[in-house]
């Protein structure tokens, strides 16, 4: 992919690149984007990944997947392989620079051994509890306990130890030696190296100590050489102990400097990977690739495209303040691209019968209809039209409301591409339902023409009964019902917002026969309907489709509007 075509503005972080290359501070610009195998990449790794991805491209440098691997027992293979997928289908490539945190444990492990003897590190014998309780508040310093006292020697006896598997999770740790005092809670002491019997994904039964986030992660940052690291605000207050870990192990220059940026948070969208495990293994959704999860792979299956994925990243740039970002636009750039792309198809989810009583009976006529108006390269298509048809319910009233110009007793309208017709009566059920509905084409108004001039103020979609595929769809709505994620009512769980009306499936649509061969992840628009991809479930005998969005395009309202 050649991102250097349409080069980004340049935002802040990229005018810290563009300064530094400048200045011959760097040569090659290195980036990394740095997931935690812990769950499936969600919509905000993609701000994360266009960002790091982006950079790299844009500079000529480089951007290296790496694992962070730090934390065994939350870890599984299964993630790392959705991860590599995903980023790929963004569409990003890595190259050769695969790394795995857990690959430089053995040199993290030197470090910390190399700061015990610099007086810069010391084993501490507090519980977690202590620890904590020591660690003092934003107004009040922290206390020292007797530990940070202890000689070096013992301190290096204690951490082999502590590495040997000698002593039991949580019974000691390892802790820089910086300023109990700090005002910055970050910088009083914290904790290196904890004790954690548990095998690793990655690195097997070597370890029994790991190396807690702060402390790995400029390590990691260095050892690739990652020349701007880049991550969310959070982690702002703890950059001066990301330099002081790079500094203290006396790693060489030019250091890599780490910059924060606001993470991406969606109207009506959880974003944490904790809540989204906690969807999946309730049964709340059926999977990560649930087409309603902010998951790369969800929104992959449920019909969007990296391009309009990329695009949405560009327009929301990067920001210094965290803010919450409006999930229509991230529709509205779908829209754009599916516009542009998606084949059109007829397709009728509530089905209504159409009885064309002055069409022959038998009689197949092929009707071409265009593939999309807005590339008339994309051609036509022959759609079988035949005496019975299928039609929307909703097309139909047998008492109209006002301005209501569809299908009623009396009534004409243009089946597009191929007549105009005049509703002539129904049939009803029992029950007084209508089931069927009656009408007359005009033969003169072949392809939908109007020879005569005369106007018809609807158009519908249908389709010939006796060709039409069946086909199961997929209505899905939002997730939440309310648009703040964390706006919870007292006493409530986050999960008590949740839409208990977030997936609605038909199971009785037709679509048209063209898309009888059509392969799990196409993509097209339904006439009048949405955006809909056709779901891996779809077995031979029946096509489910997902509801990709609708056409109803509020975000361009709403620009509209604010253009004035
Ligand atoms: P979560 O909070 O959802 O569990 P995380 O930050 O723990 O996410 P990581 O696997 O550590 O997940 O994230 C990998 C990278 O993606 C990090 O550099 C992180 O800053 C970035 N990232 C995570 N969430 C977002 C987001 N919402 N917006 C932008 N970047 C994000
Ligand atoms: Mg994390």
């Amino acid at each position: 992919m050649d991102l250097t075509e349409s080069p980004a503005p340049l935002d802040f972080i990229r005018e810290i690149v563009a300064a530094d290359l400048a200045s011959g501070k760097h040569g090659t610009v290195v980036t990394r984007f740095p997931p935690e195998p812990n769950g499936y990449l969600h919509i905000g790794h993609a701000k994360s990944i266009c960002l790091n991805f982006g950079i790299a491209a844009q500079f000529g440098g480089r951007c290296h997947l790496r694992y962070d691997d730090t934390n065994p027992t939350k870890e599984e293979q299964e993630y790392i392989e959705s991860i590599e997928r995903d980023v790929r289908w963004l569409g990003f490539d890595w190259g050769t620079h695969l790394y795995f945190a857990s690959d430089y444990f053995e040199r993290m492990y030197a470090w910390g051994e190399r700061l015990i003897g610099k007086g810069k590190a010391y084993v501490c014998d507090c519980s977690a509890e202590e620890v904590r309780q020591r660690r003092g508040t934003l107004t009040e310093p922290g206390r020292a306990c007797g530990h940070r006292e202890r000689p070096a020697a013992e301190s290096l006896d204690l951490f082999r130890r502590m590495r040997s598997g000698e002593f039991p999770d949580g019974a000691r740790t390892l802790r820089a030696k910086i300023d109990m005092g700090s005002g910055n809670i970050n910088m009083r002491d914290p904790v290196l190296y904890r004790i954690l019997h548990a095998p690793h994904p990655h690195a097997g039964a070597a370890w029994c100590i790991y190396p807690m986030y702060d402390y790995a992660h400029p390590l990691e940052d260095a050892i690739e050489g990652i020349t701007h690291s880049v991550c969310t605000l959070e982690f702002e207050d703890h950059r001066p102990f990301y330099d002081w870990v790079i500094d203290e192990c006396e790693l060489p220059e030019p250091h890599p400097r780490q910059i924060e940026f606001a993470r991406l948070n969606l109207t009506y969208t959880v974003m944490s990977k904790r809540k989204l495990l906690q969807l999946v293994q309730e049964g709340v959704v059926s999977g990560w690739d649930d087409p309603r999860m902010p998951t790369i792979s969800g929104l992959r299956r449920r019909g969007f495209t990296p391009e309009a994925i990329r695009d949405f990243a560009d327009r929301i740039g990067v920001a210094k303040r965290d803010s919450v970002v409006d999930v229509q636009l991230l529709e509205h750039c779908l829209r754009e691209d599916l516009n542009r792309r998606a084949p059109r198809k007829f397709a009728v989810l509530r089905p209504l019968k159409l009885v064309i009583e002055n069409y022959p009976e038998g009689q197949v006529e092929a009707f071409d209809v265009p593939n999309n108006p807005e590339d008339p390269a994309a051609g036509t298509r022959a759609v079988p039209f035949s005496r019975v048809l299928w039609i929307e319910q909703d097309d139909f009233r047998e008492t109209p409301p006002p301005k209501y110009f569809r299908l009623f007793p009396g009534n004409e309208v243009r089946l597009r591409s191929a007549y105009l017709v005049r509703c002539t009566g129904v049939v009803k059920d029992a029950a007084g339902n209508v089931v069927e509905v009656r009408a007359a084409y005009d033969p003169a108004t072949r392809g939908g023409a109007t020879p005569d001039g005369r106007k018809v103020k609807a158009t519908l979609h249908w389709l010939s009964a006796a060709h039409a595929v069946p086909a199961e769809v997929r209505l899905y709505d939002r997730l939440l019902t309310k648009p703040d994620a964390g706006d919870v009512e007292e006493g409530r769980d986050w999960k008590s917002n949740l839409n208990a009306d977030s997936l609605e499936a038909l199971g009785d649509c037709w679509v048209e026969p063209s898309l009888a061969g059509a392969a799990p992840g196409e993509r097209v628009q339904f006439e009048r309907l949405g955006y809909f991809c056709l779901d891996p479930d779809s077995a031979a005998g029946k096509l489910v489709f997902n509801r990709t969005v609708t056409l109803r395009d509020t975000w361009a309202k709403i620009e509209e509007k604010q253009r004035g």
